[in-house]
């Protein structure tokens, strides 16, 4: 038995980021760079306007008002005329300034007139230009390890020219649920059987984070047939079980996994739901053995699987951000283990955050799962919690903002 502490740094103590591959940019969308990528040229590579607007001499400016207007500078052109003294060239944005130009006066501030431009105001030296390698110089990281690839980064590898990327490898997860009452959905239903729910729920978990789960036939509750289908499972970069590691006598995952050599870190950890979750290692191997119930299954994945998937796909954050919260309902608990309690999370017009109970608590409710945004962690050593109490929550929801 682990407390629920130790269960997790037991798990990402034995983990480790995958390895590494090349992907087209687009595919590297939310996932972790793996190797520094090195700016290889200036950006912007040469000096370029910041403004619609005329390309001067700012020295000219500080005697003249006006100025001769020749040549004319679209972005995209790579022949300019130089700018001699007493003229201008009318220069859009991103257009390469012309050599003898050094400041652009923007067009809200200068006026055409028969061929030439009278201005406002002097300008100085540098304005509305921007200078080459000023946003990034040649050989100056441009990416580094570690960052999650967003948009941004994406824009700077195409603003480089670069049409790939170095990413960490995104695990391959094995999901199998084992149990006698089992069917898939869509088969027809019986009395006494139900269709299982956990696998597409885990293998959804999975896709979500960035892993690309792999759902195995249903392991029926006997030796030969779940040894084969462990076996399968064990092939991938993580295995997750459902159910079958409780008491039961047809509770058979934990000594089929021991048959095929795989060392059990810890069985049954302190927390609720969640209890009777095992872990092991087959090799470099993850084994998780979640509870059967759907919500206990769900419980122990975000709290102990989705870490352990985040640093293999090379993360460095990998527990959710906790916030505080105001309990609007009472719970009644002893003390022992660590609580989840499936809460719904609402901005009061204070400013404060209130947790209210999404339903009812057991572990087969699932509707309480639908109705709720977070999870209220209640400690271990923490007894019975009155209604206005202060708790930690994290958000659970996928898409939900703290407004
Ligand atoms: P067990 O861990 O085998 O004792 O199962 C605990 C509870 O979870 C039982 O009510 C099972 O019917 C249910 N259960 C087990 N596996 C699944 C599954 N894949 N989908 C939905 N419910 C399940
Ligand atoms: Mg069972």
């Amino acid at each position: 038995m682990a407390t629920f502490e130790e269960a997790r740094s037991a798990i990402l103590g034995r983990v480790a980021a995958l390895g590494s591959e090349v992907v087209p940019a687009l595919d590297a969308v939310g996932r972790v760079v793996a190797a520094d990528v090195v700016s290889w040229r200036d950006q912007p590579a040469w000096d370029n306007s910041a403004m619609d607007g005329y390309a001067v001499r700012a020295a000219d400016t500080a005697h003249l008002s006006e100025l001769r207007l020749a040549g004319y500078i679209p972005a995209g052109t790579s022949e300019t005329q130089a700018v001699a003294p007493g003229t201008a060239a009318k220069i859009l944005t991103g257009a390469p300034m012309p050599a003898g130009a050094d400041a652009v006066v923007p067009v809200e501030e200068a006026e055409e007139r028969e061929g030439r431009v009278v201005l406002q105001r002097p300008v100085v030296a540098g304005a509305h230009v921007r200078h080459k390698g000023e946003d990034v110089r040649a050989g100056e990281p441009l990416l580094r390890a570690g960052m999650v690839t967003g948009p941004a980064e994406l824009a700077a590898l195409a603003g480089h020219g670069l049409l790939s990327v170095r990413v960490v490898r995104r695990p391959r997860v094995a999901i199998l649920s084992t149990g006698d009452e089992l069917l898939e959905p869509g088969e027809p239903l019986s009395h006494g059987k139900i269709w299982n729910s956990n696998a597409i729920a885990l293998a959804g978990a999975v896709k979500l984070l960035g892993g690309v789960p792999s759902v195995l036939e249903i392991a029926r509750d006997e030796r030969e047939p779940m040894r084969r289908l462990i076996s399968e499972g064990l092939r991938a970069d993580v295995l997750l079980t459902s159910a079958g590691v409780s008491m039961g006598d047809r509770d058979l995952v934990r000594g089929v996994l021991e048959e095929l050599g795989v060392e059990q870190v810890f069985w049954k950890v302190e927390m609720k739901p969640g209890h009777p979750t095992a872990f092991a290692m087959h090799g470099r191997t993850p084994v998780f053995s979640l509870p059967g119930n759907p919500v206990s299954a769900m419980v122990a994945f975000e709290q102990l699987v989705r870490p352990a998937l985040l640093k293999m796909m090379g993360h460095r954050k990998v527990l959710r951000p906790v916030t505080k919260a105001v309990l609007q309902h009472e719970v009644r608990r002893k003390p022992g283990r660590v609580q989840f309690l499936r809460v719904r999370l609402e901005r009061l017009p204070d400013g404060t955050l209130a947790a209210g109970s999404a339903g009812r608590q057991d572990t087969w409710y699932l509707t309480t799962s639908l109705h709720s945004d977070g999870l209220a962690i209640i400690p271990a050593d923490q007894g019975a919690i009155p209604r206005g109490a202060v708790v930690d929550v994290e958000v659970t929801r996928p898409g939900f903002e703290l407004l």
